[in-house]
């Protein structure tokens, strides 16, 4: 499908849960936020039909996350019923990487193409006050894990402040020269401030070249991460929904007063 801006809208990132294991600062308040209830959070067999359905319109590439979506119970499930979706020839996910190592195996086997793990510094101790008290060594193994298990490309994503010249940016890009990963370089974003710029070595924040929808948890499709517009596939329908999104979908971002990114994700 085209938008009106005639950009080709082919990839769908699927937030499957607004809880995470980490409470990073440029994500959560410390206090952490008010989740959804779980009767508001999409079911499996609901996820699978909007992915289902986005593809008849032309979604050929799928990206699951969170919150942090290894934290959802079943996601290998999950991950086995999206993969056997004819028409997705891009299938990734992207994680904390805390719990990877014990899911990389079963992520690759269920039919995971690929993964992004975020990971700002190598310094444990910087880690662990950006997450709010996370264990840089269990990211460090995860990523390890991915790779042994065959999903490729393993990339890095790393948030930084100003400059992927920052001296923790630096070493984590040394890191994935050295490991054979790839470095991608977010800059802090705020979206109340409509506050982004384009993802060094991604495509997010290329509003010109945007392809992307999103789908929530509780089952909204956003036409933009920098905006308010959403639509309910559980109130219109699904491809209603996803038409009325595309349709919609702004010429660039710019503020976004509704959603965080624990519950869009990113
Ligand atoms: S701000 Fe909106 S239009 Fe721009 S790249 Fe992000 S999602 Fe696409």
């Amino acid at each position: 499908m085209y938008d009106r801006y005639n950009r080709k809208i082919n990839y769908l990132r699927v937030s499957i849960t607004d809880r995470c294991n980490l409470r990073c600062i440029y994500c959560m308040p410390a206090e952490g936020v008010k989740l959804l209830d779980h009767k508001d959070i999409l079911s499996f067999e609901e996820i699978v039909l909007v992915i289902r359905e986005a593809v008849t319109l032309g979604i050929t590439k799928v990206r699951i996350t969170g919150g942090e979506p290894l934290v959802r119970k079943g996601v290998i499930s999950l991950i086995e019923k999206i993969a056997m979706i004819e028409g997705i020839s891009d299938f990734g996910l992207t994680t904390n990487g805390v719990l990877l190592s014990s899911f990389a195996v079963d992520l690759a086997n269920a039919g995971l193409h690929r993964i992004n793990v975020s990971l700002d510094t190598l310094d444990p101790e910087k880690f662990r006050a950006i997450t709010r008290g996370g264990d840089i060594q269990k990211v460090l193994e995860g990523i390890e894990s991915a790779q042994k298990a065959g999903l490729n490309p393993v990339k890095i994503n790393c948030v930084v402040r100003n400059s992927s010249n920052e001296p923790d940016a630096v070493a984590v890009r040394e890191y994935c020269r050295e490991n054979g990963l790839e470095a991608r370089f977010i800059h802090e974003m705020s979206l109340a401030d409509g506050c982004f710029t384009i993802v060094e070595n991604g495509h997010g924040g290329d509003c010109a070249n945007c392809n992307r929808l999103r789908l929530t948890a509780s089952g909204m499709i956003r036409p933009c991460l920098f905006n308010d517009i959403q639509f309910s596939t559980r109130e219109l329908g699904i491809r209603e929904a996803l038409e009325r999104a595309a349709g919609l979908k702004p010429e660039q971002g710019s503020v976004n007063s509704t959603g965080g990114f624990h519950n869009i994700g990113g």
